[in-house]
């Protein structure tokens, strides 16, 4: 089966090839030649993956899939959320951004966050949607050079080490991404 991935992120996409393996060959949108940037203005992560997806299969008539994430911290009344990637402004600088949430959490006892993914599929016209959570804490300053965004300042419950600090084996083995796409790699097993 082939699936269209609603993202020009190519190390995303390698993730997932490697998850998915000979169930389902995943295209992102640079392999199908896909230009168009498309607008992430939903209010939810929801919202956000399910737009994604709809303009995607809307434009192909493909079977495709997009993923949303974002960082939930609780004394922040849940931002970053759904404003994950841009918190520290347009240009989606994650030491910026990092930054910007460890001033936010100064002084404050409560660090507890989690990352959260929604995944939205739409597959034979119909649409399907998978979450994954992981539930941790902020540290007070960033540590470690794996991964990606907010990694080097969460660490994950159940381990002292940052998920900057986790090899990609290890992080995706908990991770709210890994999680969602496990769920999604059970559900297309059931249509091959
Ligand atoms: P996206 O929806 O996957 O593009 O994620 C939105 C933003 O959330 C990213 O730009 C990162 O700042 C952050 N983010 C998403 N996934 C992760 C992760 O696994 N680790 C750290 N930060 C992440």
């Amino acid at each position: 089966m082939k699936l269209i991935f609603a993202s020009h992120n190519q190390h995303k996409t390698k993730e997932i090839q490697n998850v998915f393996q000979s169930f389902a060959e995943i295209k992102s949108l640079s392999d199908i030649g896909f230009d168009l940037e498309i607008e992430e203005n939903g209010l939810t992560l929801k919202d956000n993956a399910e737009i994604k997806a709809k303009t995607i299969w809307k434009a192909t008539q493909l079977n495709c899939f997009a993923d949303d994430t974002g960082l939930m911290v609780a004394a922040l009344n849940n931002e970053p959320g759904v404003h994950s990637a841009r918190y520290a402004g347009l240009e989606k600088d994650p030491v910026a951004n990092n930054k910007k949430l460890l001033q936010a959490l100064n002084g404050k006892d409560n660090l507890e966050a989690s990352f959260v993914t929604v995944i939205c599929l739409i597959i034979n016209r119909e649409m399907h949607l998978f979450e994954g959570k992981l539930k941790g804490t902020i540290t007070h300053e960033p540590k470690g050079s794996e991964g990606f965004g907010y990694d080097p300042i969460f660490i994950p419950e159940n381990d002292t080490r940052t998920l900057a600090q986790l090899s990609l084996e290890e992080k995706n083995r908990i991770s709210h991404r890994g999680k969602a796409f496990a769920q999604m790699l059970d559900f297309i097993k059931t249509r091959v």
